[in-house]
């Protein structure tokens, strides 16, 4: 397995590979790799001759007061689990390589963004959108794996491939969870123990709020009334960030469920800023 940091040789290394007629599949990642990380891993594995994922913990999409100089990282680990799960090249730049002084270019799908993480995180599409195009011209990867528990994110990244006529196919892959349903995320490091007892309850909630959907209730104000009250019972330390119901697509905001909505939230506890969604269908 190679490992690479500077983005130049990256690209020639894979427009080296492309020559020699591989294809290379792509999971972007920000590192401190957990279960869910190798099961999008896993899935790319089996697209592409040749798999590069990227450590990357990217300055862009973090705004002033959040967690970019806190956030996790352990790159041996993160080494040993990319080469057991078949990986052939890790990227891992320093921030300075991927961004000049002078950086001027930027990629995003303002409408996209306006609402979920948007609303509190208002640059951090933006930051998402322009890394990632970076990492598809500089792997010129075929295929690219992201993961659901981003749904927003990955609404995004699919839009903006198909306004931007990239040529790269997307795969979303299912949220990946801990037993009592807590989705993996490299940020429940964060969590005290106390924290980390009451968290699968997120997902608790958002279980019966399809039960009550599925059950008659159609109407998006009433739904986000009833997780909201279950997470004041059942998350007495989290705060809730937002709790939204939108078209799965176009992450606009529903009044009332027709077909297919989704149920997003994210709330905060403690350290950390905990996010889930799941799709209603009715
Ligand atoms: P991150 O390192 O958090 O930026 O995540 C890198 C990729 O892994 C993104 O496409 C995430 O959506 C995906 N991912 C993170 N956690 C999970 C999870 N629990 N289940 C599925 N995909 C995940």
């Amino acid at each position: 397995m190679k490992i690479i940091t500077d983005p130049t040789e990256l690209q020639r290394q894979c427009l080296d590979w492309r020559k020699q007629g591989h294809t290379i599949g792509l999971v972007p990642t920000m590192g401190y790799l957990h279960h869910g990380h190798t099961s999008l891993i896993d899935r790319a594995r089996t697209e592409c001759d040749k798999l590069v994922i990227s450590v990357f913990v990217n300055p862009a999409q973090f705004g002033e007061n959040e967690d970019l100089d806190s956030y996790p990282r352990d790159f041996e680990s993160d080494r040993a689990k990319a080469e057991a799960h078949g990986v052939d090249l890790i990227f891992a730049p320093e921030p300075g390589s991927m961004y000049a002084d002078n950086h001027a270019t930027w990629v995003e799908a303002p409408r996209l963004g306006e609402h979920l993480c948007g609303t509190t995180r208002p640059i951090h599409f933006r930051g998402v959108c322009t890394v990632v195009t970076k990492l598809f011209m500089l792997t010129q990867a075929e295929v690219a794996v992201f993961g659901e528990k981003d749904w927003q994110q990955f609404a995004i990244l699919r839009r903006m491939v198909r306004d931007l006529n990239m040529p790269i196919r997307l795969i979303g892959h299912p949220i990946v969870r801990e037993e009592d349903g807590l989705a993996l995320s490299s940020r429940n490091a964060y969590l005290t123990e106390e924290e980390r007892a009451v968290a699968p309850n997120i997902r608790k909630g958002l279980l019966k709020l399809v039960d009550k959907a599925k059950g008659g209730e159609r109407d998006c104000a009433a739904l986000k009334q009833f997780l909201a009250d279950e997470y004041a019972a059942a998350l007495p330390m989290g705060e809730v960030d937002y709790i939204e119901i939108v078209d799965p697509d176009e992450i606009s905001p529903l009044r009332t469920i027709a077909r297919s909505a989704l149920a997003a939230v994210a709330v905060r506890m403690g350290k950390a800023r905990l996010i889930d969604n799941i799709l209603i269908e009715v």
